[in-house]
């Protein structure tokens, strides 16, 4: 079913979130394990995150070194088909541009529909360590607008070579949006105009960014209403748990903590400490996102499913 129909369908806020694949040699044990403790708070949807290639230099014997692509993460596809067929949810993954040629995608889709997936969060992705910015495949997407536009084709039965029409796929397209900005925008404007451009283009929901300030994801959305963005916006929530995070997070993510939180965080002496600020921050921040009527609140795990059920068994 389509994210866009639990949304239609549901009462109440829901509940989702999203999780990334194990580092590659783990099982799908780890994947279920994180997933389980979550499952009492009856997600509709759950999404799985997409990790591209890394480049390292190996020695070879004769001193030359030798550049090698590796992914740390893959499984993305596979692993929405596990959970699908494990429990009764839908799953979302997450399909980028970066390192995808435009016929790559298209072979990518045409699994996804033959495993009975209709919905996928479209990116860009980021650069890779090696670029010093985004570069596209060289017959690939540069944005996520064009790589939604290839999706809305393939909705509409075009696909790449053949003039005439074929069997339509049936995707419900997610977008990412920026309460914050992304952050090679010039300004929120033109963030906000080129998130439009998704829109039009066919994304029918959008999942923000982490933020941590309420305050800004409420002006993001009557921002949105204000340019005509009219399809549901989901917020992304993320909890702060180890003292790592206080830098981390605003670093990696281009996001501020208001000055409330800063407040706290700056008394923290371990990580346990800063779990329990997380854990106060992420209640309230959520019961004020529930009793705004949100859609859906949608929760970034980072592989840490127990601060999320902490929060959830508070609020849902
Ligand atoms: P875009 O919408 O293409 O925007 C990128 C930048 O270009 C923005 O600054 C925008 O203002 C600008 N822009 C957009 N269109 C145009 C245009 N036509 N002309 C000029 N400028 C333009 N990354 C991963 O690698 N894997 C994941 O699984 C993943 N999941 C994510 C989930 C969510 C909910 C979010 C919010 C982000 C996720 N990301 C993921 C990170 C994301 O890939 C990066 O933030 C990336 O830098 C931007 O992706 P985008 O889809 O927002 O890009």
């Amino acid at each position: 079913m389509k994210v866009t129909d639990h949304l239609k369908t549901a009462k109440d806020t829901l509940f989702s979130f999203e999780i990334l694949p194990p580092l590659k040699g783990k099982g799908i044990q780890s994947i279920f394990d994180g997933i389980d403790p979550l499952m009492d708070f009856k997600p509709k949807f759950v999404n799985v995150t997409y990790h591209r290639e890394e480049f390292l230099y190996k020695e070879r014997e004769n001193g030359l070194l030798e550049k090698i692509a590796i992914r740390k993460r893959p499984g993305t596809v596979g692993i929405c088909a596990a959970i699908m067929n494990k429990y009764t949810v839908d799953a979302v993954p997450h399909l980028i541009c970066g390192g995808f040629s435009k016929e790559e995608t298209e072979n990518a889709l045409i699994d996804l529909q033959f495993l009975g997936i209709d919905n996928v969060l479209a990116l860009r992705g980021d650069s890779i360590k090696t670029e010093s910015s985004f570069r596209p495949h060289n017959d690939g997407h540069e944005f996520a607008v064009d790589l939604i536009g290839q999706i809305s084709e393939m909705n509409s039965g075009k696909y790449l070579i053949d003039d005439i029409k074929l069997e339509p796929t049936n995707f419900c397209i997610g977008a990412a949006g920026y309460p914050e900005k992304h952050f090679e925008a010039m300004n929120l404007t033109t963030d906000l105009n080129y998130l439009k451009a998704k829109v039009d283009a066919g994304a029918e929901y959008i999942v923000t960014q982490m933020f941590f300030d309420n305050q800004k994801f409420f002006a993001f959305v009557d921002a949105c209403r204000a340019i005509g963005i009219n399809v549901p916006i989901l917020p992304g929530l993320k909890p702060i748990k180890t003292l790592r995070h206080i830098s981390f997070l605003p670093k990696f993510f281009h996001i501020d903590y208001p000055e409330a939180l800063s407040k706290e965080l700056l008394k923290c002496k371990s990580n346990e400490d800063v779990q329990q600020v997380g854990l106060e921050w992420g209640i309230a921040q959520s019961k004020e996102l529930m009793a705004a009527g949100v859609p859906c609140i949608h929760y970034y795990t980072m592989s840490n499913s127990e601060m999320v059920r902490s929060i959830a068994k508070e609020v849902f």
